[in-house]
Formats: C-alpha cells, sequence, structure tokens
C-alpha cells in the first residue's frame, strides 16, 4: 500500500505510522526524522533545515521534495510505503503526484489524523522523545516513563524537541493552517482521504485506522 499520514502537529502521526508501518509491512518515511538524522550528522542539508525547523517554518521545497524523492527510490519502498509528514503543502504535494505518474503508480488512501487543538497543545508541551528510536514517546505527564529521562523500551536518553516549545509549537500550527490543510481538500478531490479521530488510546487509533485501510483485525 501506498498512503499518506497527515495531521496537525502532536497528533500522534509518528506514533501512528510506526505501528501501522510495522502491521502493513512497508517503510515508515518521515521526512521530519529524516531532518533530525542530517542535523544530529551535522550535514549540509541538516545545517540548512534546523533553522527553518527550529523556528517552526518548513524547510523550502526544493531540498524537500529532492530529499523525499531519493528516500522512495530506495528499493524498501519499492512495495509500499507510509509517508510521515510529507507532502506538507501543495506543491509537495503536486511533485509527489508528478513523481508517483512518472512510476506507473498511485496512492491508495490518505488518512488525516484529527485532534482537538487544545489537546495538541498539550501534547506537544509535555511530549518527550527517545533519541534512540523517534518512535518511543513519552509525556511528562500522561505517559511517564519509569525512571524519568529514560526510554522505558530500549533505555535511550528522552528529550525535549527544539521545535515543541511553545512559541514554536503556535507557529507550527499556524503553519499547517495555513500551508498543509490546503492538501486535505487536494486529497478530496482525488477520493483518498479517510478521517481517523486521534483521540484515545494508541492502539484503539491504529485499529481504527487498519479498519479504514481495510485490513481490520
Ligand atoms: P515533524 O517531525 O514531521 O513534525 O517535522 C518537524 C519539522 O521538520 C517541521 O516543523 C518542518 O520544519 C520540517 N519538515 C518536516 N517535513 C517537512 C516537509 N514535508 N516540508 C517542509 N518541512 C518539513
Amino acid at each position: 500500500m501506498r498512503i499518506v499520514l497527515v495531521g496537525p502537529p502532536g497528533a500522534g502521526k509518528g506514533t501512528q505510522a510506526a505501528y501501522l508501518a510495522k502491521n502493513l509491512q512497508i517503510p515508515h518515511i518521515s521526512t521530519g526524522d529524516l531532518f533530525r538524522a542530517n542535523i544530529s550528522q551535522g550535514t549540509p542539508l541538516g545545517v540548512q533545515a534546523k533553522s527553518y525547523m527550529d523556528a517552526g517554518n518548513l524547510v523550502p521545497d526544493e531540498v524537500t521534495i529532492g530529499m523525499a524523492e531519493d528516500r522512495l527510490e530506495q528499493s524498501d519502498a519499492a512495495g509500499g510505503f507510509l509517508l510521515d509528514g510529507f507532502p506538507r503543502n501543495l506543491k509537495q504535494a503536486e511533485a509527489l503526484d508528478g513523481y508517483l505518474k512518472g512510476k506507473g503508480i498511485a496512492l491508495d488512501a490518505v488518512l488525516d489524523l484529527e485532534v482537538p487543538e487544545d489537546e495538541v497543545v498539550k501534547r506537544i508541551a509535555g511530549r518527550r522523545i527517545c533519541r534512540k528510536n523517534s518512535a518511543h514517546v513519552f509525556h511528562a505527564e500522561y505517559s511517564k516513563p519509569k525512571t524519568e529521562g529514560v526510554c522505558d523500551v530500549c533505555g535511550g536518553e528522552l528529550y525535549q524537541r527544539d521545535d515543541d516549545h511553545e512559541d514554536t509549537v503556535r507557529k507550527r500550527l499556524e503553519v499547517y493552517h495555513s500551508e498543509t490543510e490546503p492538501i486535505i481538500d487536494y486529497y478530496k478531490d482525488q477520493e483518498l482521504v479517510v478521517t481517523i479521530p486521534a483521540l484515545g488510546k494508541v492502539d484503539e487509533v491504529t485499529q481504527r485506522s487498519m479498519t479504514a485501510l481495510g485490513r481490520g483485525a
């Protein structure tokens, strides 16, 4: 399957993407994770991306589209993929369509994770992520690790993303409304959008998504 996951920051895209990709046996491709990997390796792409990310803005399309297409070219994505955080504006959505058309393939579904805005802000402000595996996500209030600062799953260090501080979160939400939301209508015109209420337990949201994809238990 070829799937795009959209939703505001804090909707749980990364967490859901990791479970869905595992269940569907397709690679989880997160442009945010690709940028963060470049930042921690100190690559020129990482240096360029960091200033945009820290300000809560989108990294320019020229950089992002090329990086996403390079990743899609890798052999593990030939049979399907789950895109998390890409596309994030109309230009990227059109570029992705053009890329897929060139290969004679198309998306199967766009999952739109829906969460009320006040919930999003609460979720992000307390979010703590494992340095070793970004799918291991905790919360300073709602989902505390057994030992503060340590991942229960793998022992990795937990940290707060630079762009998870309150001012940046507000900016990211603004950017989501103005730049990313229009792609939902774009994909609705292609009859690809499935809206998933994303409140509740993680595994319930995963089940809802699997059912919506016709792969429910
Ligand atoms: P995420 O991990 O998906 O929340 O992404 C974190 C940050 O990476 C975003 O706030 C953007 O600054 C940048 N980013 C990730 N994906 C994209 C994209 N498709 N286009 C532009 N910027 C992106």
